[in-house]
């Protein structure tokens, strides 16, 4: 049964919407566990289990039977979240007949929940004339297709909630929830951002001219049959004659009058050829997978490899460049920072990702970039949504396709509310960062983009707590040589000047990636990642160093800050490199002052050795996103755990305040330069523990100053020894929200203007 499984749950994952899904379950399922009725029935708005798909039941009945929650045997099923089998159904006190269905037949009932999030969202029901028990193992087959399955039938149900593409009625308002990842509102327009030659991601776009689309659809099939041909003759010799005939079946596919011909037709409904190609191909792939021969079946990556290429073809000879709009609304699958890169400045309004969570880097990059952000909306359908008018509410995590001229308004009216705040708060940029009792703390930022440099000095950054150099890494396609770096680095001191500049060397693996230094791990958390690889590549980390030093001549406002350090020796082996390339370039003649070296606190060993660390360096800085991530094992970059990712955990809570103590024990400053740093509530506790700076995203920079400057350092310590006794994260919500409630600071935390949707 297991490789029915697989095939089933992956021909689901290729049908186009939910009525297929369903159907594509019900047919396969009664057929590998040879019964006589499958059906799924599905939550409506108002709660009740209406039956959505059978196959075996009277379809009149489909849509017309509907049970609550413990009404009937699959009402019960829903109640109690948990599988009832039974050979004698009809005997049930729970039995409910509906005459519509004829189901009087089906003695033997198997109805296993649907449960997506938590929730149960529907059953999952086989049914047998024959009395008869299902047995272990079909019930076990049953729970594990509902649990594979749950998320696609979510998935294509919030596609559902939008308007058929090919229809034309309008489009309708429909939501979808992902997790917040910058704050802030954004209503716009989207543009999808797919990776090249993936079918999947392929936004659906009209065509203005059809006989033009033709033509260019044409050369491209045309192109790719010359080069399958070429191939074909290249190999020729080296294949055998079966292997052969396959190369002509595939030139033979991508004839005008076979694919060529299905795609044409949809060309003339006005959809572009992209969009077309990849709809056809998936549909074939998906008939090929479903195939009972196995080599048959085999054929399905055939297609589907031939399809890709087409594409790229497609995708490279587009010459139409993809319009911008004023309020772009970037969506898709997963977003890098490079597709960010690549709105022309200033058009970037809002960001939607159907992956990753609020820790991600393309989810700081937006918030030190001051765009409203929903990361991990897993059933947007993005493909779906190019050129839509779109709301990102970066508050509630909540993404509105179409939305309606009351939603619109409504949340005209928060947009207008924040850049009034920002506007008040814009006063002071030049007043210091102080307690009512006189206590300083300063207020640095976290950069990485060159446009950084100029916001950050505009809301009165006292320094850079972390600047990473990744970012500038990344936006390139290659290596940048020392000189390159030397000059992108010495623009950022240069900028800051006099102020320090703490410069991260390369910190990548993990969720970053450079485009061409690909990094594939099963656990990239926990593989080669940050200092691990710059010490296996000394060159790389030698030539980086180099650069900072040079770029920090004349200047000396220069620090260095070693990422994802976990044991002395990484430590002190990145301490002698640092030596060498110093003493190297002294002996060059240059006039350089041998800057502070850090650490980063970003990993559990990291805290429990933290004093040893300080004791070796010259500050400590931590990273606490990564800490957050290390000490609750919750990988940040996933978004099926995002609700477990919580910085304010008291385990975290009591690991920043160590490791606080123990910087100080040795004499040694210790700054924060993870997003914890720059939530205004958070921002209090980390100043009554002791942090000397607080590096945060420019954007957070004079909410949190107008926040310290409300409040007492004794009041901060309070709540600060009040929090770190509490046992559990709810309870650290409740008690910072009623502080904050009491001294009017309230509007600081929350989005402005509640939502009752
Ligand atoms: C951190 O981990 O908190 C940090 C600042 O580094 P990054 O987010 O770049 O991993
Ligand atoms: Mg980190």
């Amino acid at each position: 049964m297991l490789g029915s499984l697989r095939s089933i749950v992956q021909e689901v994952n290729s049908a186009r919407d939910l009525p297929a899904v369903l159907r594509i379950i019900v047919t396969r399922v009664k057929q590998t566990m040879t019964t006589d009725v499958c059906s799924v029935y599905l939550r409506n708005v108002k709660k009740e289990f209406v039956l959505m798909a059978t196959d075996g039941l009277n379809v009149e009945a489909v849509g017309r039977v509907m049970l609550t929650k413990g009404q009937g045997l699959v009402g019960l099923v829903a109640a109690r979240e948990e599988p009832v089998n039974l050979d004698q159904a009809e005997a049930h006190p729970n039995f409910e007949y509906f005459p519509e269905t004829g189901e009087e037949r089906y003695s033997a009932f198997l109805g296993v929940p649907i449960i997506h999030q938590r929730k149960v969202m529907g059953v999952l029901v086989v049914q047998q004339v024959k009395g008869r028990t299902f047995d272990e193992g079909e019930e076990a087959f049953l729970v594990t297709m509902s649990a594979q399955l749950s998320g696609v039938i979510a998935h294509a149900e919030a596609t559902g909630a939008l308007v058929d593409i090919h229809s034309d009625a309008g489009p309708t308002e429909a939501k979808f929830m992902g997790v917040a990842g910058a704050p802030g509102v954004a209503i716009g327009r989207t543009v999808v951002a797919a990776p090249p030659a993936d079918l999947r991601a392929v936004p659906y776009r009209r065509c203005d001219d059809i006989e033009q689309e033709v033509v260019f659809f044409l050369e491209a099939l045309a192109q790719v049959r010359a080069n399958v041909r070429l191939l074909g003759d290249e190999l020729a010799n080296r294949v055998n004659k079966e292997e052969r005939q396959l190369f002509d079946a595939y030139v033979g596919m991508l004839d005008d009058a076979s694919l060529g011909g299905e795609v044409m037709d949809r060309i003339r409904q006005n959809i572009s050829a992209e969009y077309a190609w990849s709809e056809v191909i998936l549909e074939h792939v998906t008939n090929f997978q479903s195939m009972s021969d196995p080599y048959l079946r085999e054929r399905a990556s055939d297609v589907q490899d031939l399809g890709g290429r087409v594409l790229a073809v497609l995708q490279q000879s587009n010459q139409k460049k993809i319009v911008f709009p004023e309020n772009t609304i970037l969506i898709g699958e997963e977003l890098t920072a490079s597709m960010l890169a690549e709105v022309p400045a200033g058009r970037l309004a809002g960001i939607v990702s159907v992956r990753g969570s609020s820790n991600s880097h393309v989810a700081i990059l937006a918030r030190s970039m001051g765009i409203p952000t929903v990361m991990g909306a897993v059933d947007l359908p993005f493909t779906k949504l190019d050129s839509r008018e779109m709301i990102v509410d970066g508050y509630h995590g909540s993404v509105y396709s179409d939305p309606s001229r009351n939603l619109l308004l409504h949340y005209q009216d928060i947009v207008d509310e924040d850049l009034q705040v920002v506007r008040t708060l814009e006063s002071l940029k030049d007043e210091p960062c102080e307690t009512t009792d006189g206590h300083l703390i300063e207020l640095w930022v976290n950069t990485g983009l060159a446009a950084d440099a100029v916001l950050s000095l505009e809301r009165g950054a006292e320094g850079v707590g972390l600047y990473r150099t990744e970012i500038p890494f990344m936006l390139r396609d290659r290596f940048p040589s020392e000189e390159e770096q030397r000059q992108v680095y010495r623009e950022q001191l240069a900028a800051f000047f006099p102020h320090p500049v703490t410069m991260r060397t390369l910190d990548i693996g993990g969720d970053k990636a450079l485009p061409y230094f690909p990094i594939e791990e099963e656990n990239p958390f926990l593989g080669w990642r940050g200092i691990r690889v710059t010490l296996d590549h000394p060159e790389i980390f030698l030539v980086q160093v180099r650069a900072m030093l040079r770029a920090s001549e004349g200047l000396d406002n220069l620090r260095i800050l070693l990422p994802m350090i976990s044991a002395i020796p990484e430590l002190e082996i990145a301490q002698m490199l640092i030596m060498r390339a110093y003493e190297e370039l002294v002996a060059e003649g240059r006039k350089i002052a041998l800057p502070p070296i850090g650490v980063m606190i970003e990993v559990p060993s990291a805290v429990y050795q933290a004093r040893e660390l300080a004791a070796r360096s010259d500050f400590l800085s931590v990273g606490s996103n990564d800490l957050t991530q290390y000490i609750l094992a919750v990988d940040r970059n996933n978004t099926r755990v995002a609700d477990l990712y919580r910085s304010f955990h008291p385990a975290v809570l009591r690991a920043l305040k160590d490791v606080v103590d123990a910087s100080h024990s040795q004499g040694k400053p210790i700054s924060i330069c993870g997003e914890l740093a720059g939530d205004p509530t958070a921002a209090l506790l980390l100043m009554a523990m002791g942090y000397d700076v607080l590096s945060m995203s420019a954007t957070n920079l004079l909410k949190v100053k107008s926040v310290i400057r409300r409040v007492s350092l004794i009041d901060a310590h309070e709540l600060m020894l009040e929090v770190l006794a509490l046992p559990d994260t709810e309870s650290v919500y409740a008690t910072l929200d009623d502080a904050f409630k009491e001294v009017g600071l309230s509007r600081m935390l929350k989005p402005i203007v509640p939502i009752n949707r």
